[in-house]
């Protein structure tokens, strides 16, 4: 059977998953995995599509030094042990900066492009090209697609795209972007199947997870983020601030003496919900704790959160729904049920018991503003989009290489 791989590689796992490609074109999910641990106390572990293990093995430090050795181990298991050997493979590559809007089938041109955005997320990207490179180089025929989690963003109104710095700035690339694309677009894809007669409407989608931002939405299209230049602004996330003064910046270098890596790995790791609870970055940890830093942290979070529908219901001129959607959005019935009780003045009430059981739409039926909960699904749309490539490409003979 035909199946496609989507691998997600950060700066010490590299996560992957496979689907088969069905007779109809469909995409069936087949088996989740990870390298955690490259470099350190590397591990893999896999589960089946019904969440049955199929894997969990250490390796020495030095079989997994890197995200290449990560890739050859786990495609040697995918390959020995399953007899997987994709048609293709999909990457999640967070910048695409301002030149792709759209998934794009990789060739040494590409990458050399794609590095040229690792300034833009220096703590992503470098590690998202590791994996495609390595498979360039050892299976050159192997198709991969780079979908990019900017993409989404790319049609903004130029209002929304500049800071008010001088042009030149935005002509080198200083914009804002906004991230978490794929999920947005996986959501705008679902919407019309959960709620046909808002998806057409205005809409603010919460994706509240580790990293957390907000989009607006008309009609399907992303008109707003709460994300700019970099994964950093916005919403308050688990290790970062979100908004910020770049005055406070300043503060750190010019008072504190800060240097420039030492600012960047304070507010990519020492931020948000972990700075300010001084307990973890993990909200179910946050929930769970008695300690006042963590119910301040949370309700910061709320609060900012708050804010933003408020910043982002403006640039709608309005809302006809709201969603959430991320490991916080789709599971955490006690921080959707404080959003929607700041946001109660949008016209959104909440039903208590639809949000207790997860319900998809979880708002009272007289809720001027009707609130959904749609679980996203990243991976499978950087399956549909390598497969989507696929097909509209004349390529070699899909088969002829390989992993
Ligand atoms: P993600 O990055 O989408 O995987 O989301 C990770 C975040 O979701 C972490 O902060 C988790 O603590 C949070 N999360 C997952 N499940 C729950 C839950 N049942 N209640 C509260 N937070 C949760």
């Amino acid at each position: 059977m035909d199946t496609i791989l989507v691998v997600n590689a950060g700066s010490s796992s590299v996560k992957f998953q496979v689907f088969a490609v069905e007779g109809d074109g469909r995409l069936q999910r087949q088996l989740k995995g990870q390298m955690d641990g490259i470099g350190s106390r590397p591990r893999l572990r896999a589960s089946g599509a019904s969440g049955e293990p199929l894997a969990d093995r250490a390796y020495p430090i030095e079989a997994v030094a890197d995200i290449p050795a990560a890739m050859s181990v786990a495609g040697a298991w995918l390959k020995d042990e399953l007899n997987i050997r994709p048609i293709a493979v999909g990457h999640r590559v967070v910048h695409g900066g301002a030149d792709y809007a759209h998934p794009v089938l990789i060739d040494p041109v590409v990458v050399s492009r794609l590095e040229r955005y690792a300034p833009l997320a220096p703590l992503h990207q470098p590690h998202n090209l590791a994996p495609i490179k390595s498979l360039l180089s050892n299976f050159p025929a192997l198709p991969q697609v780079a979908c990019f989690d900017t993409a989404f963003h790319r049609d903004h109104d130029p209002l929304a795209d500049h800071y008010a710095i001088p042009h030149q700035l935005h002509a080198e690339g200083v914009r804002r972007y906004g991230f978490h694309g794929l999920s947005y677009e996986y959501v705008a894809k679902r919407l019309p199947q959960v709620a046909p007669e808002v998806a057409v409407g205005r809409v603010i989608v919460a994706h509240l997870g580790s990293g957390a931002s907000m989009c607006a939405m008309r009609a399907g299209r992303s008109v707003e983020s709460t994300m700019g230049f970099t994964a950093l602004d916005g919403l308050a996330m688990g290790t970062r601030p979100g908004q910020i003064d770049p005055g406070v910046i300043l503060y750190l270098i010019a008072f504190n003496g800060m240097s420039v890596s030492q600012v960047q790995d304070f507010l990519y790791r020492d931020c948000g919900l972990k700075g300010l609870s001084g307990v973890s970055n993990d909200m179910r940890e946050l929930e769970a704790s008695a300690d006042p830093r963590a119910a301040f942290a949370i309700d910061y979070f709320v609060y900012r959160i708050g804010l933003s529908a408020g910043m982002l219901a403006a640039a709608l001129q309005g809302i006809d729904a709201f969603v959430f959607t991320a490991g916080i959005g789709e599971n955490s019935v006690s921080i959707r049920a404080r959003i929607a009780e700041r946001l109660a003045w949008l016209g959104i009430v909440l039903d208590p018991a639809e949000n207790a059981r997860h319900a998809t739409r979880i708002s009272r039926s007289d809720s001027r503003i009707p609130v959904y909960v749609v679980p996203t699904d990243e991976e499978l749309m950087i399956a549909q989009h390598t497969l989507t490539l696929l097909m509209n490409q004349t390529l070699p003979s899909p088969k002829s290489e390989r992993i």
